[in-house]
């Protein structure tokens, strides 16, 4: 069901152009019958929707169109819809990635995608990578009590497998162990770095040419952790820090809006986003009943696509949709 609040939607990876199919890419022709079938009457410029939940303006039906990560393919894919349809949007920057820095996850995507036969066959590969080197026994003793139906519940659109994967990577191996084990993985495979990066990122002129139409930037950390909540209120100031200066120097204004990576913030985050002057911010879900001013609720993207295939064919199963976390 939808979200009965003012809300954002949120986009990660689309496909079109040299952009290729992925799992839970979405094309521009599905952005247009989204647009349709949420009614394009309901979608805000991201102007309106900014200064509207500043001033306590939002009214329930009200929604806007959000975008993560600074992915290229955004903006070669969706941002000639969105002039299409006269929108504008919010597009949430990790900006190391300007510098082919940070955001590790989307070079374990991008391998993902182009070195295995379906994400099956890339969990295969990945729980052999694991359970052949010192990590094993913890991992297996900790899938021992793990239960899918509990783990991520808020994202109905994850498969038992997807959420297997996430519990190892995000829960028992964490950060480091994660990393070293797709190094590995990508050093066997024999890939070139600069292969699974091609066409990824938005550069500056593309950011540049999103401010100048009267989109709005905002920050996402500068390296996109996958747990901010997991490192100390220093280290997340320097990322939030970080990505303020590097979208001021770009844009000559200061940032008043955030989004949290991966959902994940804690007390600290909020502080620290608060004093850096933001005002408002989304998280990538929308189970928290009682929000704050940087807490506003967003729809994944997939689970509307399910809703709208749903509503075409009532009859068949919901199709399967996933996210590029
Ligand atoms: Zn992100």
């Amino acid at each position: 069901m939808s979200l009965m609040r003012a809300h954002g939607i949120m986009f990660h990876h689309f496909h079109g152009g040299s952009h290729r199919r992925s799992q839970g890419a979405v094309g521009a022709d599905d952005l247009e019958q989204l647009i349709a079938f949420v009614g394009r009457e309901r979608i805000l410029p991201a102007e309106e929707f900014f200064s509207r939940a500043v001033r306590g303006g939002l009214r329930a039906e009200h929604v806007c169109l959000t975008f993560d990560d600074n992915l290229r393919c955004q903006f070669d894919v969706a941002r000639p819809v969105l002039e299409k349809y006269g929108l504008t949007a919010f597009w949430f920057i990790a900006t190391a990635t300007l510098n082919g820095q940070g955001a590790e996850f989307e070079i374990h995507r991008s391998f993902r995608e182009r070195c295995f036969h379906g994400i099956d066959d890339f969990h295969e590969a990945f729980f052999r990578a694991v359970c052949s080197g010192e990590h094993c026994p913890k991992v297996e003793q900790a899938l021992r009590s793990f239960d899918p139906r509990t783990f991520l519940a808020t994202f109905p659109f994850y498969t038992d497998a997807d959420r297997r994967f996430r519990f190892v990577r995000d829960e028992v191996l964490g950060p480091s162990a994660y990393d070293e084990t797709m190094r590995s993985m990508m050093g066997e495979s024999g890939v070139r770095p600069g292969d699974l990066t091609r066409d990824l990122w938005m550069d500056e002129d593309c950011l540049v040419a999103l401010h100048r139409g009267g989109h709005i930037l905002g920050l996402h950390t500068h390296t996109h952790p996958t747990r901010v909540a997991y490192l100390s209120a220093a280290e997340q100031e320097r990322e939030y820090r970080d990505n303020y200066m590097a979208l001021m120097q770009l844009t000559g204004r200061t940032p008043q809006t955030a989004s949290h990576p991966c959902n994940s913030y804690n007390a600290a985050t909020l502080a620290i986003l608060r004093k850096l002057g933001i005002r408002l911010g989304f998280r990538a879900d929308g189970a928290l009943a009682d929000a704050g001013p940087l807490e506003h609720p967003r729809e994944d993207v997939a689970c509307i696509l399910r809703r709208m295939a749903e509503c075409e064919s009532p009859s068949s199963p919901a199709i399967s949709l996933g996210t590029s976390r």
